[in-house]
């Protein structure tokens, strides 16, 4: 596509939540006009019904942040100015796991904090600012119109009845709930292959004034368990001088939803200094609690045909357990790799789909393996584990020590966490051998 040159002139988004608002910085510039539609009615800066989800931590990642900067250039500013709280990884963000802290030592980068609302409340308005996107609320995606293997809009839900919407181009960004698979197979396109796992987590999450603690250098603390433990922690810092804890946990290790419970359940924690970081924090509103059954993986790309026109994103691909943070920054990849694929080879044509599926789902891969490893080492983790686990979990407990010697190994493994470079970085024959090493020293000494 020639540079400054339209691909079409709409473009429909479903959904209106980090994906759907990342599709429509992406799209924006490349078509006439860009229309979100969303089912929730009001789009405030509190959780609304439509993403439950929102009440819980949510961490945007280094490369998510870099990821929307590309898109919309300023919201780093714009983040700031709403009262984000800037934390250094490395410093400030204490991460316990494999039964230790990791080295707290500088590496180089930040993450801005805020709530999920606020976050999102920041991206909607820069999306608005194109000029050429609009949000329908009250809108509700019920299926797609389908002429001879293309896209030609969707349908909504109006009143009682239903009204077709054409367009140029869709994306479908309504979520880990949404219909797509069912409206593929609705349409003769078959089954959408899936991968699975049953994780069956629990979170139970609370606004609460920051306070000062006697911990200097920790803005944010996490807690990831290892067996037999099965309780999660997570504290962040967010705009207005609050903080959001989370507390999760898996099968019948459920969170309580009374703060006396709540508190007490932090106290088991596998580390005293979460407890101790959190001790007396004062609620603000209600505890929220919230389930996550299953990770799912829908692979699109493997269907035997695919409808030209249509594009899924975010957590319509995968929808993972947030333990690490990842779901909003993979949307965000998922919509630069959207704008790409369109630069590369415009709209109606197959090789855009295929560009884009495939660029769209190694993101899903990276942040699927890093989170069903971690998931699958828990016994009653349904889902089919590789032939190697055993070795795949040595090398990331291997990697944790080895981390704990080499700052540049330990700022690698971070940056590759936070999504600014891909996994296989670590899988060099030295790193290999190093970590080798270290876990044959670290079993001796044992
Ligand atoms: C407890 C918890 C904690 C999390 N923590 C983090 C974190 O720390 N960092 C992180 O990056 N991610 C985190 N995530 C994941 C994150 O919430 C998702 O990955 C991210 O929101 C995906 O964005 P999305 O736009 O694809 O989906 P969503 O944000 O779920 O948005 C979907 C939107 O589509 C709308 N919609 C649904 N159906 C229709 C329809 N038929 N018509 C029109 N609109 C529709 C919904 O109302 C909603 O607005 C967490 C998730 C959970 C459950």
């Amino acid at each position: 596509m020639a540079y400054g040159e339209k691909c079409g002139s709409l473009a429909i988004v479903a959904g209106a939540g980090i994906g759907g608002l990342a599709a429509a910085a992406a799209l924006a510039p490349r078509f006439d006009r860009v229309v979100i539609l969303e089912k929730d009615r009001q789009l405030g800066d509190c959780v609304r019904r439509g993403a439950g989800q929102g009440a819980h931590i949510h961490t945007l990642l280094h490369g998510g942040e870099l990821g929307l900067e590309r898109l919309m250039p300023g919201l780093r500013n714009a983040f700031l100015s709403a009262g984000a709280v800037e934390i250094d990884v490395g410093k400030n963000f204490h991460v316990y796991d494999f039964d230790s802290w990791y080295v707290s030592r500088p590496l180089g980068f930040s993450t801005l904090q805020m709530s999920r609302p606020a976050y999102e409340a920041v991206i909607r308005k820069r999306v608005l600012d194109f000029g050429n996107v609009s949000i329908q609320t009250g809108a509700c995606m019920t299926g797609l119109s389908i002429e001879k293997g293309c896209v030609r809009g969707v349908r909504i839900s109006e009143g009682s009845g239903e009204r077709e919407l054409i367009a140029d181009f869709v994306v479908d960004a309504r979520g880990r709930g949404g219909a797509l698979p069912r409206d593929l197979a609705k349409n003769g396109f078959g089954e959408t292959p899936e991968s699975v796992i049953g994780i069956a987590m629990s979170y139970v999450s609370g606004r609460f004034k920051r306070k000062a603690t006697a911990n200097e250098e920790a803005e944010a603390m996490m807690i990831r368990p290892r067996l037999p433990d099965r309780r999660y922690g997570l504290v962040c810092p967010t705009e207005n001088d609050e903080c959001v804890i989370s507390l999760g946990g898996r099968g019948d290790i459920v969170p309580p939803t009374d703060l006396d419970g709540f508190f007490d359940y932090a106290r088991m924690l596998g580390a005293p200094e979460f407890y101790e970081f959190i001790e007396g924090a004062e609620l603000i509103g209600e505890l929220r609690s919230y389930k996550k059954p299953t990770s799912n993986w829908r692979h699109y790309d493997k269907m035997p045909s695919f409808p030209i026109g249509l594009a899924p994103l975010g957590d319509t691909i995968t929808s993972v357990n947030p333990a690490f943070g990842q779901g909003m920054s993979a949307a965000v990849f998922h919509a630069l790799s959207l704008a790409s694929a369109l630069d590369k080879h415009g709209l109606n044509n197959s090789d855009l789909h295929q560009d884009y599926l495939e660029a769209a789902m190694n993101t899903s891969a990276g942040a699927w393996y890093l989170a069903a490893f971690a998931d699958l080492e828990f016994p009653e983790v349904t889902g089919e584990r590789p032939e190697n686990f055993d070795q795949i979990r040595a090398f990331s407990r291997g990697l944790k020590l080895l981390s704990d010697d080499d700052p540049e190994i330990h700022r690698l493994g971070v940056e590759i966490a936070h999504m600014m470079h891909p996994a296989e970085l670590l899988q060099s024959e030295e790193i290999i051998g190093r970590v080798m090493k270290k876990l044959f020293e670290a079993q001796s000494a044992a």
